[in-house]
Order: C-alpha cells, then sequence, then structure tokens
C-alpha cells in the first residue's frame, strides 16, 4: 500500500476569523487513526506542510483546517484551490490518539490545536467508546468547533485567558492521562504547569505545531 496518496479537493468552508475547513475525497486505501497528521504537498510549491487530519475516521472527507490569511505561498495556493484539483498526503503518521487502554482523557489545548481534539471526539462518539473525555480549549476570539466539541466531549470548558486557563487545569485530578496540543510555546508552558501539578510525565503527551 502506497504512503503517498492522492486527494481530490471537493471544497473548503469557513469556519471563524480567517480559519476554513478544506475537503478532500478519502482514498479507498487511506486508513487513519484519529489525532493523527500527515505531510501535505501541493504541487509547485518546494515546502510540505504537515496538518493533524480534522475529520474522524468515520467521516466521510479526509479534512484539514487552518489559518488562512497567514501570506504564505502554502496557504494562498490552498484558498485558491478549485474542484478537481488534487494535494498529496504523506502519512497518516505518529500516535497522538487514544491510548487503548485508559479511561479518562483530559484534552489541553489553545486556538487551532483543537484540531486533533475535533477529530478525536468525532471518533469516540461515532465509535461509543466507554471513557470519559475533559476538553479545556483556550481562545482569545472563538473557538472553532466549539458546538461539536461540547457536544461530544464529556465535560468542555472554553476559557478566554492564560489565568482562567490554568485554573481551570488546576482542578482536574493528576492521575488522569493529559494530552496538549498547539504552537510549540503552548505545549511548553502548559507541560509545565502540569509538572508543578504532580502529573507524571508518562501520564502526558505532546502535540507541537512547529510554524506557530
Ligand atoms: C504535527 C503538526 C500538526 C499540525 N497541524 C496543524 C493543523 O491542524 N492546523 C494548522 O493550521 N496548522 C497545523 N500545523 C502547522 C502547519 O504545518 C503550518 O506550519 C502552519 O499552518 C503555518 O503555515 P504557513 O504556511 O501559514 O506559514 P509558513 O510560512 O509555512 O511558516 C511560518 C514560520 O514558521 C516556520 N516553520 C514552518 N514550518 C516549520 C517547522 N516544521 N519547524 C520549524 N519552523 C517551521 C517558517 O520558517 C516560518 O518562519 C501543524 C504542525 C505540526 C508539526
Amino acid at each position: 500500500m502506497s504512503f503517498i496518496k492522492r486527494l481530490k479537493f471537493v471544497k473548503k468552508q469557513l469556519e471563524n476569523d480567517d480559519i476554513y475547513t478544506f475537503y478532500f475525497r478519502r482514498p479507498k486505501n487511506l486508513i487513519h487513526k484519529a489525532g493523527q497528521h500527515g505531510l501535505f504537498l501541493i504541487a509547485g510549491l518546494y515546502r510540505p506542510h504537515p496538518f493533524t487530519i480534522s475529520s474522524s475516521p468515520d467521516e466521510e472527507f479526509i479534512t484539514i483546517s487552518t489559518h488562512t490569511s497567514t501570506g504564505s505561498r502554502y496557504k494562498k495556493k490552498l484558498m485558491s484551490m478549485r474542484d478537481g484539483d488534487a494535494v498529496f498526503l504523506v502519512g497518516p503518521v505518529l500516535g497522538f490518539t487514544f491510548s487503548g487502554t485508559r479511561n479518562s482523557y483530559v484534552f489541553l489545548t489553545q486556538g487551532i490545536g483543537i484540531t486533533p481534539f475535533r477529530s478525536m471526539l468525532a471518533s469516540a462518539h461515532s465509535k461509543s467508546l466507554p471513557i470519559k473525555t475533559t476538553l479545556i480549549h483556550v481562545d482569545g476570539g472563538e473557538h472553532s468547533f466549539r458546538e461539536l466539541t461540547r457536544r461530544y466531549a464529556t465535560k468542555a470548558f472554553y476559557p478566554t485567558n492564560s489565568d482562567e486557563f490554568r485554573e481551570l487545569v488546576s482542578q482536574e485530578s493528576p492521575g488522569q492521562l493529559f494530552y496538549i496540543s498547539g504552537s510549540p510555546r503552548f505545549v511548553r508552558a502548559t507541560r509545565g504547569l502540569l509538572r508543578q501539578r504532580g502529573v507524571e510525565q508518562d501520564n502526558v503527551k505532546t502535540d507541537s505545531f512547529f510554524g506557530y
């Protein structure tokens, strides 16, 4: 089975602010786990971008969700895609996925770092996984995918600043499995916060969105 897949572009949809979700037809041989990402190449651009697959494995399309007004050539190309255009996906890769052995998860994220949790919460819901999930999603503006994550997480909180975020994190019992996703700076700071709270390093998984 090839590790590089050609994905046909279908449509884009505005989520909030400058964040769009891009929909691609799912190739028959593409199997992914909720939370994984891949390297997405656009013909004519030399640097591929890693993106989390924001759709769950049960959803019809492969989607990525991203800020689009960063000014980069890559984002301009993405925004100009039309029906029938294609990208290449290398992957899916890595294991920012459910552990399979634990039943209590705390998802900590900032901004667009919500993408793996959108996929994991939708997947947990459709599979009726017997797990408890707590989402704490900090964002100074609108919280992307708020309606979906509120519906599917056992508990969900949407703080708008770091003080509220830290206060909510401090209320979580340290014995759970903690997942952190977002900019490298956010991941570092949140990992430090969990360490102060006595959470063991083995109970922390991280996904750093290099490039933010
Ligand atoms: C595992 C993973 C998952 C990601 N998932 C998402 C997602 O779901 N949604 C999303 O919006 N973004 C995601 N990203 C970030 C994404 O790949 C882009 O970096 C980001 O969207 C900015 O792209 P750009 O074209 O706007 O900026 P660019 O012009 O590509 O980059 C902005 C700046 O970051 C630097 N940079 C770019 N890539 C890297 C890198 N790999 N390491 C160090 N510096 C770098 C550039 O040199 C530049 O200075 C993810 C990144 C990783 C590593």
